[in-house]
């Protein structure tokens, strides 16, 4: 399998840790959007597109976030401890919508997609710079923010160590890339 192109959509505000949207191609014919590019404590990471895990309300059986402490529907205090963890204690609040189910795959994807964001941030650097998804299919980065403060970060084996730091604009700027494509 092979990302054939990486569109990246920075975000505006890069501080918090959602730094940009992705949107991969498979072997030139599927795509696969939303994917997120996050800055976790060690480094960047890629979150797969996901969903909010819900359960339903005990008494009117509407469906609520896990996190929730009132029902949406009903209004009624919920439970708490609704929500499970996994082997390594990290809660499970998402469910992937689409995934690699191996470390290979999941290392190909990341590693392109790091390195078209690493290109994009360059590029955004640059006068006259136009950022590169700009119409109806724009992503809305309101809708994501609760969302990403969620994010549960992956394992150490699954992080990507942090580029060089923004300010130093070295000779090896523009290598981080080159390679991939
Ligand atoms: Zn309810």
């Amino acid at each position: 399998m092979k990302v054939t192109d990486a569109q990246i959509k920075l975000v505006n505000d890069r501080s918090n840790k959602l730094q940009a949207f992705c949107t991969v191609t498979v072997d030139d014919e599927f795509v696969i959007r939303d994917i997120k590019i996050i800055k976790g404590t060690n480094g960047y990471f890629v979150a797969m597109p996901s969903r909010k895990l819900m359960d339903r309300c005990p008494s009117c059986k509407g469906k609520n976030h896990l996190r929730a402490l009132y029902c949406n529907r009903c209004g009624g205090s919920l439970p708490d401890g609704r929500v499970s963890h996994d082997s390594e204690g990290r809660p499970k609040l998402h469910a992937d919508i689409a995934h690699p189910i191996n470390q290979a795959c999941r290392d190909t994807i990341q590693s392109a997609i790091i390195a078209a964001y690493e290109t994009e941030l360059e590029n955004s650097r640059q006068p006259g710079y136009v950022a590169a998804s700009d119409n109806e299919d724009d992503y809305d980065d309101d809708s994501y923010d609760d969302d990403v403060v969620e994010v549960e970060e992956p394992p150490v084996r699954d992080r990507i160590s942090p580029p060089p730091d923004d300010e130093s604009e070295g000779a090896d700027a523009g290598s981080f890339a080159s390679g991939i494509f």
